[in-house]
């Protein structure tokens, strides 16, 4: 079995005892190394895979990795201990909890539990949602919880005691925040609930405070395995760190470059000091790539090098070359979607299997235009990890009020009639149905016409028919792009979604909307652009067949490809703003971007053979300007082919954009102000002036010219347009 691993990831199965760390390039076969170690473990060894703890980041990963376990070993029926993180803490938990004063059947929450509890919360409390999101209070009692454990726990959630449970409160301010956060942790444990941090922290908090619950898991896991370390957070760190204390067995693999969830607290500092905390440890490095031909790795090379804070390591394969890497430049969104679709086509006409085909990209809404493409050549597709663009919830909620406007059907009123809540309950719903029989009309026409009916008279719903009816009558006025969003401003749904923790919601209403303006562009010739058609139109995309699996393209976020690998890989929607995307950047400056082009590495590197680079010409809603072809392109090196026609002004302005923003990342990295309040400076056109203020965190600082208000500049502007040197 293992002579087909290389010596060096021979060395990395047969070294079974002690500290090991596998730190390699993307390609390397890390996952490989760690499933064949796995197999050695048991074929070899004899170990029983119910003493083996292999852990792993998505839950794909983990089935993937089970699968190919599988195939080497004979598990019998245990396997369940290849898992992510999360299913393991579930695991600890099921076993022990009720030694937290919580029963076995705890409830593991999802986000709408979330946000019912909220809800009580606050209107328990009097807080208004447009006072404070449900998104920014989620996001507070996140880090609460981070801050405050293990006392939430030990104070709080588990204690009986009431004067230990007021001190817990007196820990907090008199915020209406820590209020609501109090208030939630209450209803969480009267509910027995655990949301998804919590299934950590309580998982550690049982290991760390009852000797005996240690004693078993340090008992049960003789060896421990980790694959896709550089994405581990602090916590996870710990729990690994309590959990392998007995045997001492642990084999951690990971990539630093590959590291993507920082934004959510990954440490990859800790896989880089490994060596330090796990003593002593055996360090293997593998840099030769067996995934990707030499194009793509050197492309993917050229990328990441553009990153300052990373250890360098240069892949080597030897493969041969299939294809160049591609970059086609498309005139609008539709022609991209087009190349992708047709070259597809083209290969598969080729020979080449569909499912070894996947289209990747930054932010999810990017897959509406993807997925319109593929539809309208007949390819089968599946989108991994999430729903179909015209199946996500707020895509359906705005296309059936839309359906209401239009026509009025039974599917789309029972959708809507409640969103956002009229409070119009069942025994309205009942008689309004008895009526429509009656009458042998829609629900709709029989609440119209029996308004004053004393059951279906309610507030909610005379205002949401004169809402129907006041967008009936705009409707005959307004393009369909504008009737959306005001339908969306009026009945409360922008709102709903604003505040929705998923900043994603927003972002596709956005995308749809914005197909909606190309779909009036390319039918403006056409005698009418009515709603009617544009609604039959798209009902193309929603009511396609589902065929899961195998013979389907895969379409779906770089996040979610981690770890994977295609024959033809397709990273779409590269355009500046989107990928590298600029919220992130805002956010996070530098480090934002590192993250981002880790981000574009961890694309690139997923192809075998062929790998595009797309991305088109446009307006963008999400960005707020025209779209230009993303730096990543440029710096994936001399090496990739560019098709498709670019003015010379857009050649132009994508590098004074490029260097614009180097030039304020620099700045922005600078720890000090580079001027001191009082400061005489001299600006290129306003002439001398003098320093008000200076705001390091923001890098801003304010200088009044002749007596005038204060001007405001960042400090990338020192230097090139503002002079302090004389
Ligand atoms: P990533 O960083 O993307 O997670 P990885 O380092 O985990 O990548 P693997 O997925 O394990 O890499 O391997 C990449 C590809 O190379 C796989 O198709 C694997 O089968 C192949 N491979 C790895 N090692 C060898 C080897 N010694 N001989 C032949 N093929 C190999
Ligand atoms: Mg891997």
């Amino acid at each position: 079995m293992i002579s087909k691993l290389n010596s060096e990831q021979q060395s990395a199965v047969t070294a079974t005892e002690g500290y090991v760390r596998v730190i390699a390039g993307a390609g390397t076969g890390k996952t490989r190394t760690l499933t064949h170690r796995y197999a050695f473990l048991v074929n070899e060894l004899g170990i029983s895979p119910s003493n083996i703890l292999c852990v792993t980041f998505t839950n794909k990963a983990a089935t993937e990795m089970r699968n190919r376990v599988r195939r080497m070993v004979d598990m019998g029926n245990v396997n369940d201990l290849i898992c992510t993180y999360h299913s393991f803490c579930i695991k600890v938990l099921r076993r022990d909890i009720v030694r937290l004063g919580y029963p076995e059947s705890f409830v593991v929450m999802d986000e709408s539990d979330a946000h019912h509890l909220l809800k009580e919360c606050y209107e328990q409390l009097g807080i208004k949602r447009k006072d404070i999101s449900y998104r920014s209070m989620l996001a507070y009692m996140a880090l609460q919880k981070s801050e405050l454990y293990p006392q939430y726990i030990s104070m709080f959630l588990h204690s009986t005691d009431e004067a230990l449970r007021q001190d817990f409160v007196a820990l907090g301010d008199d915020s209406i925040e820590w209020r609501c956060f109090v208030r939630y942790l209450e209803l969480q444990r009267g509910g027995f609930m655990l949301d998804f941090d919590d299934l950590i922290y309580f998982a550690t908090y049982l290991l760390e405070h009852f000797e005996d619950v240690l004693n078993y898991w340090n008992g049960q896991l003789d060896y421990i395995m980790v694959d896709e370390t550089q994405d581990n957070s602090q916590r996870q760190w710990q729990l690994v760190a309590m959990l392998q204390q007995l045997h001492r067995n642990l084999f951690v693999v990971g990539d630093p470059d590959q590291c993507i969830y920082e934004w959510r607290g990954a440490k990859p500092k800790s896989l880089v000091e490994f060596d330090q905390n796990f003593a002593p440890c055996t360090t293997i490095v593998l840099d030769r790539n067996y995934r990707s031909t030499p194009p793509i790795l050197q492309a993917a090379n050229s990328i990441i090098a553009h990153n300052r804070s990373r250890i360098e390591k240069n892949l080597y394969t030897e493969r041969n070359a299939v294809a160049d890497v591609v970059h086609h430049h498309a005139k609008n969104e539709k022609a991209e979607g087009e190349f992708i679709a047709q070259t597809i086509k083209q290969l598969a006409a080729d020979g080449h299997s569909l499912s070894d085909m996947a289209v990747l990209y930054r932010s999810s809404f990017n897959s509406r235009f993807i997925e319109q493409a593929l539809v309208e050549h007949a390819l089968p597709y599946v989108v991994y990890g999430e729903v179909r663009f015209y199946e996500r919830r707020e895509v359906k909620d705005t296309i059936a009020y839309l359906r209401m406007v239009d026509s009025g059907d039974n599917l789309s009123f029972k959708r809507v009639i409640n969103l956002p809540s009229r409070k119009l309950g069942r025994a309205f719903m009942e008689r309004l149905e008895i009526v429509a029989e009656r009458e042998q009309c829609s629900l709709y026409q029989a609440l119209k016409g029996n308004l004053d009916d004393p059951k279906l008279n309610k507030r909610g719903a005379v205002e949401f028919v004169e809402l129907i009816e006041g967008l009936r009558a705009q409707a005959k006025g307004l393009s369909i792009s504008a009737l959306t969003e005001r339908l969306l401003e009026l009945c409360g749904l922008m709102t709903l979604y604003r505040d929705d923790a998923n900043e994603e919601r927003v972002d596709n209403i956005k995308d749809l909307i914005s197909s909606m303006r190309q779909y009036e562009q390319i039918n403006v010739n056409e005698a009418e652009v009515s709603l009617t058609k544009y609604l039959q139109d798209i009902a193309l995309y929603s009511n396609i067949d589902r065929n899961e699996g195998e013979g389907c393209v895969k379409i779906m976020t770089i996040h979610q490809a981690k770890g994977l690998e295609f024959d033809t890989v397709f990273v779409a929607g590269m355009n500046e703003g989107i990928f590298p995307n600029d919220r992130t950047i805002r956010e996070r400056k530098r480090e934002g971007l590192e993250e981002e082009r880790r981000l574009a590495y961890v694309a690139y590197t997923r192809a075998k053979e062929r790998l595009f680079l797309t991305e088109s010409e446009g307006y963008s809603m999400q960005v707020r300007m025209d779209k230009l072809p993303s730096r990543f392109i440029y710096e994936a090196g001399e090496g990739v082919r560019h098709e498709g026609r670019m003015s010379r002004e857009m050649e132009r302005r994508i590098k004074a954009v490029i260097e614009y923003s180097n030039r304020e990342l620099e700045s922005l990295s600078q720890p000090t102000a580079p001027v001191k309040v009082g400061q005489v400076v001299h600006h290129r056109y306003f002439g001398q002036g003098i320093v008000e203020a200076v705001d390091e965190s923001k890098s801003m600082l304010a200088v009044s010219f002749d007596n005038q208000p204060p001007r405001h500049f960042s400090f990338h502007a020192i230097g090139p347009i503002l002079h302090t040197d004389f």
